[in-house]
């Protein structure tokens, strides 16, 4: 566990020791939170009652705590808390756009092998969710569905530069060193993670946002979500759409303003599975020495913010238009 994250855990939520999982505990909640408030009474009810009427397994280790009373809320994190157990849904939560191609001209069925990636896993969940009638694989695929809305949007969830999406990538955060955490190879703190957690727990510490709820007013505060939406199903046109413009702000920002700069990487041909992999991928951006604190934070947190207010509203359409009759 990163120490702004054991900072930060005094006053809400943490999340456990989950290195690739997009959002954090933070992201992924206040996203959740800020559908929830844009929706109208009849969807938020409807949405209630499909997870009420299947629960999360008590038995089930959960990686944010204290738990949500919220079932929406608390549904938000429970897809990063099944990978360990549903194993073929761990693709489902990113898609690996090479950092060196045009995510808009490449087409994405290349980089969804087998449709495992977050484009195919929505559109799939949707479906689902409106076709089921049992009550389990009903809230399930609501679950997934407010999860991976959620993961679309973080923006180094669609990209990868031989580097499984930064988190080979480690990093001196305001003056934190990095230290690998464990034989597979990954280290903390890394760029990945930093996106998907450090970054929002840094801003909600120093803005005095002691919860996720407050965050999402925050964002509603600055003007960046609606009062309501349309509904939207989320068909693979749109998703794609999202998907490439959470890859246009990876490059720009999330690699774009990294100093030093990193080397273009070759695409790779198979999933790299751990940082050891892509001839000692890790090891050789650690020899970059890559260090990041309040300017770097300055350009990509006005981008999170952004991004946690399209997830909310994008999710909003998407549950109107699942509950839709
Ligand atoms: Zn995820």
């Amino acid at each position: 566990m990163t120490r702004a994250v054991l900072i930060a855990g005094v006053l809400f939520a943490t999340c456990g020791n989950s290195p690739a999982f997009a959002w954090g505990c933070q992201g992924h909640r206040t996203v959740a939170i800020l559908a929830e408030r844009i929706v109208d009474a009849k969807t938020r009810q409807a949405v209630r009652d499909v997870l009420v009427a299947s629960p999360i397994d008590p038995a089930l280790e959960r990686f944010c705590f204290p738990k949500d009373p919220d079932p929406i809320v608390d549904a938000a994190t429970w897809a990063d808390d099944v990978r360990g157990v549903m194993h073929e849904t761990a693709e489902w939560h990113f898609i690996d756009y090479p950092l060196t191609i045009d995510a808009r001209q490449a087409g994405f069925t290349k980089f969804c092998p087998g449709g495992n990636c977050v484009i195919d896993a929505i559109v799939t969940q949707f479906k689902k969710l409106r076709a089921s009638s049992d009550k389990t694989e009903k809230a399930n695929a609501l679950r997934f569905l407010i999860h991976f809305v959620g993961d679309v949007h973080q923006p180094l969830h669609s990209v990868t530069n031989g580097d499984r999406g930064g988190n080979c990538v480690p990093i001196t955060y305001f003056g934190e060193t990095p230290t690998t955490k464990n034989h597979g190879g990954s280290f903390s703190p890394n760029l990945h993670h930093i996106w998907d957690t450090e970054t929002i727990v840094r801003f909600m510490t120093a803005q005095k946002l002691k919860t996720n709820a407050a965050l999402a007013q925050r964002i509603i505060d600055d003007g960046l979500v609606p009062t309501g939406v349309k509904a939207a199903t989320p068909t693979i046109a749109r998703v794609r759409g999202w998907a490439e413009a959470s890859n246009a702000a990876a490059k720009t920002i999330g690699y774009g303003k990294l100093l030093p700069l990193i080397a273009d990487e070759p695409i790779l041909t198979q999933p790299l599975l751990s940082c050891t992999g892509n001839t000692k991928i890790g090891d050789r951006m650690m020899q970059l020495h890559e260090s990041l604190d309040a300017p770097y934070e300055a350009e990509t947190m006005p981008v999170i913010e952004k991004q946690l207010a399209l997830a909310g509203q994008r999710l909003a359409a998407v549950l109107k238009a699942a509950f839709a009759n």
